[in-house]
């Protein structure tokens, strides 16, 4: 089996929490408020390293998602006491961080990037002062948490959770909770299939997870997102048959079960979707299984933006500003709304949560090298008892230009139902 990998993108967990009137801005379950002040300037570091990679790629809109986790970082370093300040001077660059905070938000949700840029010159140098008296080591130290139980953290490695005996790992804040760009892949799968591919036959497969020294990479060494650490795309070569389920641990470490049953005869090819706690980045690692040929491009297809399946109506739109436009632009988070309506027209409020969410939405582009993932805003949906729909609204990123197969999922009566759109993603 040949594995090829592209690494990519997404993390859409979000509660609201924050400062003051903040609460619509969406923040990551994993990263709680600090509760000490080693967690404070943890939390603060790694914002700040994530701005300035948001700026580098001129993505100015999504730092307001990172800054918002520093308000509470920043309550808490300012009632640290530390030698030798006196009070009008922290008073002084306390007003100054929290309007640095305010006004990179303000510039952030206008996509004023030369504004946001300006502020976080002052951010820095307000940081700076801050960090006077404390010790090297509460600056720069480390966290480490459980990925399942986000309270339990602690200040040195060597530790399991409490809750789960599970290891602890560093604490990582993603750049992106919407898209991140590809950055050298730490994870290598092989998969085997049971038997060969017959259109209506159900198969076992299994993976096999190593990292980069070929040490096997366990159920503990991932991240759980949408309730899986190890999700799945299985799609045949032409996007005929789209299948999104996930694999489970098995008992030999490294190996992880699932199992699909192909609608189309062969030239299947499967997207591993992990985030290793190592690095808290989302990849995708692509297998070709049986025939399939990696380079095949997909034949040209016309934009399709309305979409009927199984009696529901699926519709997607881009709003931009008090109108829709038709297509996505390169290189900028741009929201998408999904529609889903019945065969009377009527809105469907009852789309049932599954892996925690109303909706998944998955994006190929063209030539099939680049994946991502989309769920809607709002956060995850722990609840099973709760209902969605009609309109449920994404953010998107796409990296660049091209024809991207959106597939989006949603669940009623116990059913999942997948619509397929054609999206077109215009030059920035
Ligand atoms: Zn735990």
């Amino acid at each position: 089996m040949i594995s090829i990998r592209i690494r990519l993108l997404i993390l859409a967990l979000a509660v609201s929490s924050g400062f003051d009137a903040r609460a619509d801005v969406p923040v990551p379950a994993r990263v709680q408020n600090p509760i000490s002040i080693e967690e404070a300037w943890n939390v603060v570091r790694l914002v700040t390293t994530n701005v300035e990679q948001l700026l580098r790629e001129q993505r100015s809109t999504e730092v307001v998602d990172q800054m918002s986790l520093c308000s509470p970082a920043l309550r808490l370093i300012v009632r640290t006491p530390t030698p030798n300040l006196d009070q009008t001077q922290r008073d002084d660059q306390t007003m100054r961080a929290a309007r640095s905070i305010n006004l990179m938000a303000r510039d952030s949700m206008a996509g004023n990037q030369a504004g946001v840029e300006a502020v976080f010159v002052e951010w820095k140098k307000c940081l700076q002062e801050l960090g006077v008296g404390f010790d090297a080591k509460v600056l720069n130290g480390e966290v480490f948490h459980c990925v399942d139980h986000p309270d339990v953290v602690f200040l040195e490695a060597g530790n399991l959770c409490s809750e789960c005996q599970r290891k602890l790992h560093p604490r990582r804040i993603p750049y992106s909770f919407v898209y991140v760009e590809p950055v050298s892949p730490s994870v290598k799968v092989t998969a085997n299939l049971s038997k060969e591919i017959v259109p209506g036959k159900k198969v076992e497969g299994k993976l096999t997870m190593r990292n980069m020294k070929g040490e096997p990479i366990k159920k503990d060494d991932l991240m759980v997102t949408h309730s899986k650490e190890v999700h799945l795309i299985i799609a045949d070569s032409e996007l005929q048959d789209y299948q999104l389920t996930h694999a489970s641990p098995a008992e030999t470490a490294g190996d992880f079960t699932f199992s699909f049953t192909p609608k189309m005869s062969s030239n299947y090819r499967l997207w591993v979707a992990v985030v290793p706690c190592a690095t808290g980045l989302q990849e995708y690692v692509r297998i070709e299984l049986g025939n399939s040929k990696p380079e095949t491009p997909l034949p040209a297809s016309e934009p399709s933006m309305v979409v009927n399946v199984d009696g529901y109506q699926f519709q997607l739109t881009i709003p931009k500003g008090s109108r829709s436009v038709s297509s996505g632009k390169a290189g900028e988070m741009q929201m998408i709304r999904l529609r889903v309506t019945d065969a009377q027209g009527l809105p469907v409020t009852v789309l049932e949560p599954f892996l925690n969410a109303f909706a998944h939405v998955t994006g190929i582009y063209d030539d099939q090298k680049t994946v991502f993932q989309l769920h809607p805003m709002g956060g995850d949906i722990i609840s099973e008892q709760l209902r969605g729909g009609p309109d449920l609204s994404f953010k998107f990123y796409a990296p660049r230009a091209g024809t991207v197969r959106l597939f989006s999922t949603i669940q009623v009566g116990g059913k999942s139902i997948t619509a397929p759109f054609v999206l077109r993603v215009d030059p920035k």
